[in-house]
């Protein structure tokens, strides 16, 4: 007899392919398929039966993504009112994705900076999510909810479980990508869809209404994605007012770190790159640092250790930690590329390094996935000064097109990159601390490296043949959902 499919759904902002905005994206896109591909022998002889729910953003309807429809059905609003719920389905997706739609998603980007109007978006999308089972006959065994945008339909589960039998058993894990983005403080707006504050005592008192803060004292078992961020989230420096509950709760809190799609992060297939290659044809990834270096309008010089850097412009990233890092080893040759956009402050001063460096330095501010691939491609080194980075996706990427990560040694940073103090094994250069000096210093050392040719050339293969692979992580999520 074939046993029960086991069933999982994923509330979440974001899932590439249909909607990427980060790594949050990635996460969405490519973990529910991962663990529907886990082969059996690790799921206990069980089908996973993974299903995503997220907002039916506007950009998904000017895309006009091929949907069919689902259901519609209200959920209560402001004491005695309604609001109507639209449900699609993408199609031609690896795993069943749900579309939520209704008044507070329309007419919105995907994030709003208003955040009274993402808290109306969310905690609707949210509330519609947990409500939806009862309308499509499916009702997972864990509800994963995903950051700040889906941490009311955790307490809207909790809730709803107490008293409706068909959710008795359902079991939930939340999974934080990013502590500080705990959405705003909106008590009105969880009261108008009868949602609960989060009232336990170590949660700071403006901090009761945020979505983030339902989501963690709601959940059964919460996680974060890597080893290291679930430590560095119980300090005073990176638990942002939650550390007092997380300590509390340390036993419900875990860490897991993110895998890629190797199919999608390949420079042997990637139909953008200038010239494929791969650890045995690394001659190759020469056409394409001088293709860079002309596309980018950089000295074209096959010797100079072109640096990338890559990102949100946020002041997480770190950037200006990078750039004054960077001024401190004038004297040393190489050359930077930055692609990146957010925050105009930070814009700026890529432009400004660009202009008074010319002969070395170039930044384009815009979003652009195909040249972030020739970049990985073309260049030595990435640069990832981040202050804080929960997992981070780009320093994997970066070692699988043989471009050696620099980074602030922090949350998946640290667990995913071994520095030659570590080990003689080492895939990059970590600092210990964000400041200046300290990226300066693994800067240095880089380029130092860089000079020793023959070594150089075992560092990048051996960064190519790193396994970041979803499976070992997706096993390790069906585990802690069946420990549920
Ligand atoms: P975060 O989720 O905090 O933004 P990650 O490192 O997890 O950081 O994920 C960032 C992803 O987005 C990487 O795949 C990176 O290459 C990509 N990315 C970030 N900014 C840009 C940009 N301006 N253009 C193209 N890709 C970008």
């Amino acid at each position: 007899m074939t046993k029960p499919s086991f069933k999982v759904c994923f509330v979440i902002s974001e899932a590439e392919p249909l909607i990427k905005v980060g790594g949050l994206g990635d996460v969405g896109g490519t973990l529910p398929a991962a663990l529907t591909a886990l082969p059996q022998e690790m799921t206990d002889g069980r089908d996973v039966d993974v299903r995503v729910v997220i907002p039916y953003h506007d950009i998904l309807k000017e895309r006009q993504i091929p949907v069919k429809w689902v259901c519609n059905f209200r959920i209560p609003y402001d004491n005695g009112l309604f609001q109507d719920v639209y449900v699609s389905q993408a199609e031609g997706m690896d795993v069943p994705i749900y579309l939520i739609d209704g008044d507070p998603v329309r007419g919105k980007g995907v994030y709003s900076t208003d955040p009274i109007v993402d808290a109306y978006k969310y905690v609707f999308f949210s509330t519609a999510a947990v409500e939806l089972f009862k309308h499509i006959d499916w009702v997972p065994d864990v509800l994963h909810a995903h950051d700040w945008h889906a941490g009311a339909s955790v307490m809207k589960m909790k809730q709803m479980r107490s008293y409706y039998q068909p959710y008795h058993n359902v079991k939930m894990l939340y999974t934080i990508h990013n502590l500080p983005y705990a959405g705003g403080n909106f008590p009105a707006v969880l009261e108008k869809y009868g949602i609960e504050q989060a009232f336990a005592e170590e949660i700071p008192q403006d901090k009761r209404g945020c979505p983030m803060s339902l989501g963690l004292t709601a959940t059964d078992m919460i996680s974060t994605v890597s080893e290291t961020y679930a430590k560095e989230i119980l300090t005073d420096e990176f638990g942002n007012g939650f550390q007092y509950f997380l300590q509390k709760h340390s036993e419900k809190v875990t860490g897991i770190v993110n895998g890629i799609m190797p199919h999608q992060w390949n420079p042997a297939t990637d139909r953008v790159l200038y010239e494929n290659y791969d650890v045995n044809s690394l001659e190759k990834k020469l056409v394409n640092k001088r293709m860079l270096q002309r596309e980018a309008g950089l000295p074209q010089n096959d010797d100079v250790p072109l640096i990338i850097m890559i990102g949100r412009l946020d002041y997480q990233k770190g950037f200006d930690l990078a750039f004054a890092a960077l001024r401190k080893v004038l004297g040393k040759n190489w050359q930077a590329l930055i692609l990146g956009s957010g925050n105009p402050a930070i814009q700026n001063d890529c432009l400004a390094l660009a202009a008074a460096y010319q002969d070395r330095v170039r930044a384009e501010i815009r979003y652009d996935a195909a040249f972030s691939r020739k970049m990985y491609a073309g260049s030595d080194l990435l640069l990832m000064p981040s202050r804080y980075e929960p997992c981070g996706i780009a320093q994997m990427i970066a070692m699988l097109y043989g471009c050696v990560p620099i980074a602030h040694a922090t949350g998946g940073l640290k667990d995913t990159i071994i520095d030659p103090l570590e080990s003689k094994d080492y895939t990059g250069f970590l600092f210990d601390e964000a400041k200046p000096e300290a990226c300066a210093d693994a800067l240095s050392r880089a380029l130092d490296a860089y000079a020793d040719r023959d070594k150089w050339i075992t560092l990048q293969k051996r960064c190519m043949v790193q396994d970041f692979t979803w499976e070992k992580s997706a096993k390790k999520y069906y585990d802690l959902y069946k420990s549920l």
